[in-house]
């Protein structure tokens, strides 16, 4: 817990010309013009420019983001066809060790086709290859991956077979049991993660990874514990975890269920999930991409009964008639309209017409009454909540078109879906102090990023 700490000359929001904001032993005590402080007590001059509230990314994959660093990334901006795909595999390929795991990421089949063993031994055929696609559901190994993940004799549904019974190389939902058959993920370095989410005024994160060991969460934890992350850090699991004890260092979220509409569970059988974690007394998180996996989700709800608190991950498409369920039973969404700076043009150009104008809503969910978080999902968008913000701002797509004009918000509304509540007295010291006052969410600088009253992050020189 830090002593006091004083930011001076700060817009913030709801209140008039600039004031100071003090802080003691992690809280905001008091907020006004010409405030003082101890005079050991650190000060930061914000010479007129905002302070925020600290931004929590409410939905995020931290070990599968930091591990992304280390990973060829397979699909659109980075490569968009076969030669840059084949390009992209073998110049990865000459730069690792012999024998290291390639680990390629982000990879989406209008690249070069429906990958399968076959077709990546072609190209890289003497080191264990792995490559996740876009959506995150599935992994596609080589002939040398499969056989050192020891997926050859194995019996599970995770592992998709030609008609001989040879696997295809194909793994559809299987983090969990890739997870105990590679090696341990050296090259995933959290504090660097840490640090680049702090230098964006990241103060807070939810993993929604449904974990199914305990010991999944341990980098996590140490990376908390020993400031690695200096952020607070909730954690979701999935239902295998949901009545366990957290390890120390993190903090439970809710539980997160995951909806496959590759195929679909009973609605009985999500029911029992909700059930499971309001029996321990946690809320649920149900994965919903679809507007049936969102209908499923929500006549679960209606037999299990839901809890203030319990959310619908993504709410890709929200049409009028499911966000009037939304409502009635108090569920939150949060929303990723990232993705809409990211890939809306390949929604415009591929999306059912019908879904199109209930691409991930933020204000009009707001208007009917659903209250809305963001997120970046990262690492399928990048960790900066800001691009979130700005897409929730503008919804631009990459090529610049508008999609949603009427989703467009004002960037206060956009920002405090990305945060835990306004700068206010008695409130959390978790705090951004930007360069200048926030008008253009898509140029904003961070110079100073504040949890519990400490600073975390500050530029060098
Ligand atoms: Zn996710």
């Amino acid at each position: 817990m830090a002593g006091s700490l004083l930011i001076r000359n700060a817009e913030v929001a709801g209140h008039a010309g600039l004031v100071d904001v003090l802080a003691r032993d992690g809280r905001i005590v008091a907020i006004g013009p010409a405030l003082t402080a101890a005079d050991d007590a650190p000060t930061i001059d914000a010479a007129g420019a905002s302070v925020v509230p600290g931004l929590h990314d409410h939905h995020i994959h931290l070990m599968a983001t930091a591990a992304d660093a280390a990973s060829v990334r397979l699909g659109p901006p980075e490569v968009v066809d076969r030669s840059g795909f084949e390009r992209a595999l073998t110049g990865a390929d000459g730069r690792l060790p012999a024998g290291a795991w390639l680990r390629a990421t982000a990879y989406h089949h209008s690249v070069a086709g429906d990958l399968d063993r076959d077709g990546l031994d072609a190209l890289v055929p003497d080191r264990p290859v792995r490559v996740q696609d876009r959506t995150g559901a599935r992994w596609t190994l080589n002939s040398a991956g499969v056989t050192a993940a020891g997926i050859d004799g194995l019996d599970a549904p995770e592992v998709e077979r030609d008609p001989c019974g040879r696997p295809t190389g194909r793994i559809h939902r299987g983090d969990a049991l890739l997870r105990g058959r590679l090696p341990a993920p050296d090259h995933v370095d959290l504090a660097q993660l840490g640090t680049q989410l702090a230098a964006r005024g990241v103060t807070a994160v939810t993993d929604t990874t449904p974990y199914t060991s305990l010991s999944d969460l341990d980098r996590l934890a140490a990376a908390v514990r020993s400031g690695a992350l200096p952020q607070r850090v909730v954690v979701t699991g999935g239902p295998e975890l949901a009545g366990k004890p957290v390890p120390p260092g993190l903090e439970w979220g809710p539980v997160k269920l995951v909806i496959d509409d590759a195929s679909y569970p009973s609605v009985d059988a999500i029911a029992d999930g909700i059930a499971t974690a309001h029996r321990h007394d946690r809320c649920a998180a149900i994965h919903c991409v679809t507007r049936a996996s969102l209908a499923l989700a929500v006549a679960a709800w209606d037999v299990a009964g839901a809890r203030p608190g319990d959310r619908v991950e993504h709410g890709s498409v929200v049409p009028d008639d499911l966000a009037t369920d939304l409502v009635r039973l108090g569920l939150t969404v949060v929303s990723q309209p990232g993705f809409v700076a990211e890939r809306g043009d390949e929604y415009l150009a591929e999306v059912d017409a019908d879904d199109l104008p209930f691409l991930y809503r933020c204000r009009s969910l707001l208007a009917l009454g659903v209250p809305v978080l963001a997120s970046t999902d990262a690492p399928y968008t990048r960790p900066d909540p800001w691009r979130a913000i700005a897409a929730a701002v503008e919804r631009r797509t990459p090529s610049g078109q508008i999609l949603g004009a009427a989703e467009r918000m004002p960037v206060q509304d956009a920002l405090a879906l990305c945060t835990d509540g306004p700068v206010a007295v008695g409130g959390p010291a978790d705090l951004c102090v930007l360069s200048a006052p926030l008008r253009d969410p898509t140029d904003v600088e961070v110079v100073a990023t504040i949890r519990a009253g400490t600073v975390i992050w500050f530029p060098t020189g």
